[in-house]
């Protein structure tokens, strides 16, 4: 069995730093970690490994060439194998492309194809982007089940059991293989990796692939192949007014409340 993380490097930072003029993220800050959503992701893929016989753990990214550093850590966490999509033609990709690059590569050879048994792991959102729109969208192009906001998996002859946190509660969902799944920080607790695993990274060549060793065409990723653009970026502006009304016996204070919720409509 194949069980696939998908694993996005983010700014190791909150301030995500975006080109106003392109509307595009920049992404040459060298303080990069993986989506920390991801890591539990990668984390549940290790904890089913041990938990089950034959399973190989493969991270896959689509970034620029630095991503590497964060598949290196993935394989010092333990995964077995990791992969990059990384070319300058899926520069600019929107949450379209991206899925349908990530897609094609488990569809296809460089990635060994996606089995009857393989479950597909990913983080629930991204802490840059932010859409939570990936994963879904990846299952959708495979045409396979995918279930959302999950916080406990467990395996029993190929039949995937998932607790799904909703606003109501918990749902328990079933579902046969191929299947892929998203995971909240609730699922695990990360372990740090060990200097065995950071020795065994080290040492090990991560494959990049293009869109042309994906068979996709240029069409179909980057800035061409993304259906949405990002039209203007800028910070939005808070402006607060404070307005003090001193309570004294009149109850003035309490009516000139009143009205001033009144006239903007609050009540
Ligand atoms: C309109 C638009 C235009 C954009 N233009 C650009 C651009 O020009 N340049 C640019 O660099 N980015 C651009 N982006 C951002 C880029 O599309 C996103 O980085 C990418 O699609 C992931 O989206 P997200 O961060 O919302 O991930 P989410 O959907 O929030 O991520 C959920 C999960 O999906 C998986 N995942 C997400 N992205 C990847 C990935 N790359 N590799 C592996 N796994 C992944 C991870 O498991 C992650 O936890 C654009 C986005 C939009 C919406």
């Amino acid at each position: 069995m194949n069980i696939y993380i998908l694993l996005k490097q983010v700014p190791g930072t909150s301030d995500v730093k975006m080109d106003e003029e392109t509307g595009t993220m920049i992404r040459t800050d060298r303080r990069n970690v993986i989506n920390p959503l991801d890591e539990n992701a990668l984390a549940e893929a290790i904890r089913l490994k041990r938990a089950l016989s034959d399973v190989e753990v493969t991270a896959i990214s689509m970034g620029p060439p630095h991503a590497q550093r964060a598949l290196r850590e993935a394989i010092a966490l333990g995964a077995d194998k990791a992969i990059l999509l990384s070319h300058k033609g899926f520069g600019g990709s929107d949450t379209l492309a991206t899925s349908k690059a990530l897609a094609k590569a488990l569809l296809t050879s460089v990635n060994g194809r996606l089995g009857k048994n393989d479950l597909i792991l990913c983080g629930e959102r991204a802490t840059d982007g932010e859409t939570g729109q990936v994963g879904p969208m990846v299952a959708a192009i495979l045409d396979i089940p995918v279930i959302t906001f999950v916080r406990k998996i467990t395996l029993e002859d190929y039949l995937l059991t998932a607790e799904r946190v909703v606003e109501e509660g918990l749902e328990l969902i079933k579902t046969p293989l191929p299947a892929l799944v998203t995971v909240i920080k609730d699922i695990n607790q990360p372990e740090f990796p060990t200097l065995a695993g950071k020795l065994n990274a080290k040492s090990r060549e991560i494959p990049i692939f293009s869109p042309d060793d994906l068979g996709i065409s240029n069409n179909e990723v980057g800035l061409r192949g993304s259906p949405t653009r990002v039209v203007k970026i800028f910070k939005p502006k808070l402006s607060r007014d404070v307005i003090m009304h001193q309570q004294d016996s009149s109850g003035a204070a309490v009516d000139n409340l009143i009205s001033f919720l009144e006239k903007r409509g609050a009540i």
